[in-house]
């Protein structure tokens, strides 16, 4: 095969990438006649292709493909993977994705011939290693969150919620109950009110108090018997736990409402407490995040929801269950809502979610809430001359931090300092959510960074402090030297291309 052949564009196509080069496409690396195999000559003459295809069915030109070698086409994504930056390469504060590094083991599993070479149509008798890791998971994560049962198939969390709401919706027109509204916390999810609205009910907002939290007293009096139940989630966006978590239970159960429990925070509370005891009737996890597969723009995620026993008969199906032979079976709950997939679910994340289960064990799951709590503690002190809390409290596995204080006094904004913070080789944390925080910079260090990784973190925000002292607006203009600089994000949303000439336009 051809190698360091030069490409179009007078590069050669293995020179490393560095600073601003920009990276060819495909297309512009394309030689016509190349590929990236070759079939073995056999010595059986080759048949002409319209003896095999159908005239009709040939295609009159040609199609338009990139064509390159193995070579160069490796070359090409090592040098764009270069460009990138990853839970591989690094601290991944992105406050409420937990992007934690994913343990190279899980992939291990998920790489399995055994597992990933059997077609998600096969009979049940056929499949049975797969049914029992599915029941095994779905006991698991029961036990986690102190539910009864639950189902796989959602391909992430904002299809659990909805797969939630449509639950929920079964379960008060099964008692011909009609209810129309849902309420939702101001600081929620964006994922939260986009679900509701799906799910055919209105949004009722409830405003949080000066600590953070519910305002309980504004939530009894949205309650009544039009209220189809609350969606919340515990710790809430804030990264705070909602003390008053019972009462508010209490409060809509006793109006006939139900409690979904958005499970996106449930990093913080693994082994420490359980949705089910804090009495909350349909829960989503976001198996990407809590239990660790590649996930944002690194792979798909996977949301199953459980539910209390009485939820259970409206539980998507088929669902795998351990028969009365022994034998795994798929069968479909009695008032099923029906698929919410078109298999069961992205079946590898739901693998590596068992390993990294099984391989932590109980001790080792509540290890991992406690380091990410602590982490996130440690982080929010250490730092708060430069950028204090939004609330000056314990928080749970993410801090919401403020940079009120720089915009007054030298005119930088989170922004700013997200995109500085680039520059210094970490991943920004979230900005601007909760949309109740002004100027808010969540981070979200997770369990698996180091107390050094965290001290090297906070001191790459004191130097942005300082540069915002000495020179604001370089901060304005940050990041140069990361391989895409600033880019002027509204004209970016509002003038998507998103084809192949998107640089020349
Ligand atoms: C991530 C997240 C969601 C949505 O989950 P996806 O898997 O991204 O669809 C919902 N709620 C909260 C609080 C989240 O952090």
């Amino acid at each position: 095969m051809a190698t360091n052949v030069s490409a179009p564009g007078g590069r050669a196509a293995s020179a490393p990438l560095l600073g601003h080069e920009s990276e060819p496409t495909m297309f512009e690396l394309s030689v016509s006649g190349r590929s990236s195999y070759q079939l073995r000559t056999t010595g059986v003459p080759a048949t002409p292709l319209d003896q095999l295809v159908p005239a009709e069915h040939l295609s009159k030109g040609t199609v338009a493909l990139a064509e390159l070698s193995e070579r160069d086409l490796v070359a090409h994504f090592t040098r764009l993977s270069h460009r990138q930056y990853s839970v591989d390469l690094g601290a991944y504060p992105l406050g409420s994705c937990t992007m934690k590094y994913n343990p190279k083991f899980c992939d291990a599993i998920a790489a399995d011939p055994g597992l990933n070479t059997v077609h998600p149509g096969v009979p049940a008798e056929l499949a049975q290693g797969w049914l029992e890791l599915l029941v095994s998971l779905e006991e698991k994560l029961c036990v986690i969150t102190g539910m009864s049962a639950a189902t796989l198939q959602p391909a992430a969390g904002a299809a659990g919620e909805l797969t939630g709401l449509l639950l929920m919706r079964a379960f008060h027109q099964s008692r011909r109950d009609v209810r129309n509204r849902v309420l939702i916390p101001d600081s929620a999810h964006g994922t939260n009110p986009a679900s509701v609205t799906l799910g055919g009910y209105e949004v009722t907002t409830i405003p949080s108090n000066d600590r953070g939290l519910v305002d309980l007293e504004a939530l009894k009096c949205s309650l009544g018997p039009d209220v189809a139940g609350i969606m919340l989630t515990n710790p809430n966006t804030v990264g705070l736990f909602e003390e008053e978590i019972i009462e508010i239970a209490t409060a809509v159960h006793d109006v006939g409402g139900l409690l979904y429990y958005d499970g996106a925070n449930l990093n913080a509370i693994l082994g420490a407490v359980r949705p089910g005891d804090m009495g909350f009737d349909i829960v989503h996890m976001n198996l990407h995040k809590t239990f660790a597969t590649p996930h944002g723009g690194g792979g798909p995620g996977a949301g199953p929801v459980a539910v209390s026993a009485r939820l259970e008969e409206f539980l998507p199906g088929p669902r795998a269950v351990r028969g009365a032979n022994g034998a795994y079976e798929w069968q479909r709950p009695a008032h099923s809502i029906g698929r919410v997939h078109g298999w069961h679910g992205n079946a590898m994340v739901l693998a590596r979610a068992l390993a990294y289960i099984d391989v932590h064990g109980g001790d080792g799951l509540t290890r991992v809430a406690q380091l990410a709590v602590l982490n996130a503690n440690w982080l929010r002190k250490r730092i708060e001359k430069t950028l204090p809390a939004a609330y000056d409290r314990v928080c749970m596995h993410e801090c919401v931090l403020s940079a009120t204080k720089l915009k007054e006094a030298y005119g930088v904004r989170g922004l700013d300092v997200a995109k500085a913070l680039l520059e210094e080789g970490f991943h920004a944390p979230t900005v601007y959510f909760p949309l109740i925080v002004d100027e808010a910079l969540m981070f979200e260090p997770t369990e698996t960074e180091s107390p050094q990784t965290l001290e090297a973190l906070a001191e790459a925000l004191e130097r942005i402090e300082q540069r915002a002292i000495a020179d604001p607006d370089s901060l304005h203009r940050a990041p140069q030297t990361t391989p895409v600089s600033r880019v002027d994000e509204a004209r970016a949303a509002r003038h998507l291309v998103a084809t192949e000439d998107a640089a020349s336009r």
